[in-house]
């Protein structure tokens, strides 16, 4: 697609940049949201979580009323989102690449960095996106005095000596922190060059300390270091946040619309080709989802998260980018540009077709799955993908695994729907859903059914595993000559285990039962090995064996082994031969030989 520059690059032409924020969980990133904002969503959602997607739109205005008067924007706004965490910023990305044009990373100033926060550091490298960060909760330094919505220079100049050295003590901390992840980070007013190197600010989400210089050190670092970026263009870019049916409007999709124009009765092509119905904004300072009425727009300019009513959006996916057609464009070119997106998450899938079946509910969290999947410490092979809610044709999909690899029947289904015909169909051909809308705990979960399968196989193989043994029938020790036998002996070799069938290693062998019971001294026991006197008890498994007796097929002189047949030799091997003594498996391979010597099977 060509890129009509008839926008100039200036200062002058910016549109709004983006932010997203990110954090260990508990550092304050939706106290943080909802103290930009000025509204109280922490409070009010169960366990504080915000679960939809949406954003919310600071106005220019809005943003000098909060920091200083005369406080120099040359961007429009500033577009926050309004879902915290990894997994949203995954998913805001635009034609392969992040699509936040600036993040905070909130950092609990009592806690330092933590888990997520280097996550969160790694996501925040990959997708080569710059930040600040908040060193949140300053107000929970002993003795802080309260000084509501200050700049922050000003309010530790309110605090005592002891709250100064507390101050100090932990901000030195969490920059080592910071040098340790190979990043030099320090103060933000400490230098009046802006950029990656001064970027701390410290914050109070619940006192409001430090947010004018947070939201001023935002809009003034984009508008300064990325103007070209922020300069508007007449390519459209744009990303489908999420795809829902609103009612009076049919499927509609929420997207964010980094940059361009669009206009009513504009032609867009995603995994679909339609024509704009309606532009819908919400109010300023107002999110998506508040219900309420919608603005109608003939022409939006970007950055804004736009609701888009058009035909035929239900084919539309979360996560891809949506492309104009404006005249002088071959629409057959569009449609290419747009399926790139799907193509490359497309590419990652194992060739072999062997593998896991994954669905998830956008294009942007099916790829941060992906990726975390395959990473080499976590290897879990991907036979097939989906987007969206898990219905039959994917249990159906998945079950092709059954017969080549049972463990990979199996559907990691996250953050979304398993509808409950395909949860019925799963159950009944036995294929496993995973689901989770947190990827670590799919990893785990999966994980733990591996191993339980593991378990089972074990257990299965138990039963068929024969150790080896050599035993010497012990004179005037035979209790009972037929079926069962029982007699006394002396393990010449090896390890006798309940369950070991028995034979006699003449030309052909002479099987004579299986061990039903071993007793030493009077006591039942499991196992006997080498060296021990034991008593022990063979039961026939078949009429032939059944029928064996001492004094007729088998004497006293003649030694007592167990029967190893090539398919336990094999489940010896794969399982227990860890277990073995070197002693034991020169034994077993003795034996081996002389069963095959002896043609047995
Ligand atoms: P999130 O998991 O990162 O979104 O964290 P929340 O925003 O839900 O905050 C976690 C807890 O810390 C809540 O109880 C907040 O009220 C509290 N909290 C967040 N920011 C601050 C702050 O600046 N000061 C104090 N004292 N508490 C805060």
């Amino acid at each position: 697609l060509s890129l009509d520059a008839t926008f100039e690059q200036s200062e002058d032409n910016l549109r709004s940049p983006i932010c997203c924020i990110m954090g260990h969980v508990d550092a304050g990133k939706t106290k943080l949201l909802d103290c930009i904002r000025g509204t109280n969503v922490q409070g009010g959602e169960a366990g504080g979580i915000t679960q939809q997607i949406g954003a919310t739109y600071l106005p220019a205005e809005k943003i000098r009323e909060r920091t200083k008067p005369d406080a120099t924007l040359k961007v429009p706004g500033l577009l926050v989102i309004d879902t915290p965490g990894h997994e949203s910023f995954a998913n805001l990305r635009s034609r392969g690449s992040g699509l936040c044009d600036i993040a905070i990373l909130v950092v609990d100033i009592k806690c330092g960095l933590e888990q997520q926060t280097i996550e969160s550091l790694n996501l925040l490298k990959m997708q080569n996106t710059k930040f600040i960060i908040a060193l949140n909760k300053v107000d929970r330094l002993f003795g802080w005095k309260k000084c509501p919505n200050a700049p922050i220079k000003k309010a530790l100049k309110q605090q005592s000596e002891d709250v100064l050295n507390e101050f100090n003590i932990r901000l030195t901390q969490i920059i080592t922190q910071f040098k340790e992840q190979g990043l030099n980070r320090e103060l933000y007013y400490t230098s009046k060059k802006m950029g990656e190197t001064f970027s701390i600010v410290p914050t109070s989400a619940i006192s409001g300390e430090g947010i004018p210089d947070l939201l001023l050190l935002l809009v003034q670092w984009t508008q300064k270091t990325m103007v070209e970026k922020l300069t508007y263009s007449n390519e459209v870019q744009c990303t489908v946040l999420e795809v829902k049916v609103v009612e009076g409007h049919g499927t509609t999709i929420d997207v964010i619309f980094v940059n361009g124009v669009l206009h009513e009765g504009d032609q867009i092509v995603g995994p679909i080709v339609t024509t704009i119905r309606a532009l819908l904004t919400p109010h300023p300072m107002e999110e998506l989802r508040v219900k309420g009425t919608y603005l109608r727009h003939n022409e939006v300019t970007a950055s804004m998260v736009i609701k888009i009513t058009a035909k035929g959006l239900q084919h539309a996916i979360a996560g891809t980018s949506l492309y104009v057609v404006r005249p002088d464009h071959d629409l057959e070119d569009v449609k290419e540009a747009a399926m790139a997106d799907m193509k490359a998450v497309m590419r990652r899938i194992d060739r072999s077709g062997e593998g896991v079946y994954v669905q998830a509910s956008t294009l942007g969290s099916l790829e941060a799955l992906l990726h975390f999947l395959m990473s080499p410490d976590v290897n879990i092979p991907i036979g097939g993908i989906g987007i969206g809610p898990v219905h039959k044709k994917d249990v159906m999909k998945a079950g092709v695994m059954l017969e080549k690899k049972r463990e990979y029947a199996t559907i990691l289904a996250f953050d979304v729907v398993v509808s409950q015909e395909a949860a019925e169909l799963a159950k009944a051909v036995n294929v496993k859903i995973f689901s989770a809308d947190v990827i670590f705990h799919l990893k785990r979960k999966f994980e733990a059914y591996i191993d339980e399968l593991k378990e089972e196989k074990k257990t299965e193989a138990a039963a068929h595993a024969v150790f080896p043994c050599v035993l010497k029938i012990l004179p005037k020790c035979i209790f009972h000559r037929k079926n069962p036998i029982l007699l006394k002996v002396d393990v010449l070799e090896g390890i006798v285990k309940v369950g070991t069938p028995i034979c006699i290693p003449q030309k052909d062998f002479i099987d004579i039962g299986e061990i039903a019971s071993i007793e030493n001294n009077d006591k039942p026991v499991q196992i006997a090995k080498k060296g021990q006197e034991v008593t022990i008890k063979i039961v026939g498994t078949n009429d032939e064996e059944k029928q064996k007796m001492y004094g007729r097929h088998f004497e006293l002189d003649h030694e007592l082994v167990s029967h190893i047949s090539r398919e336990s030799m094999d489940v010896l091997r794969a399982n227990d031969w860890d277990e073995l003594s070197r002693e034991e498996r020169t034994l077993v391979e003795k034996l081996e030989y002389i069963f095959k010597m002896n043609g047995a099977s």
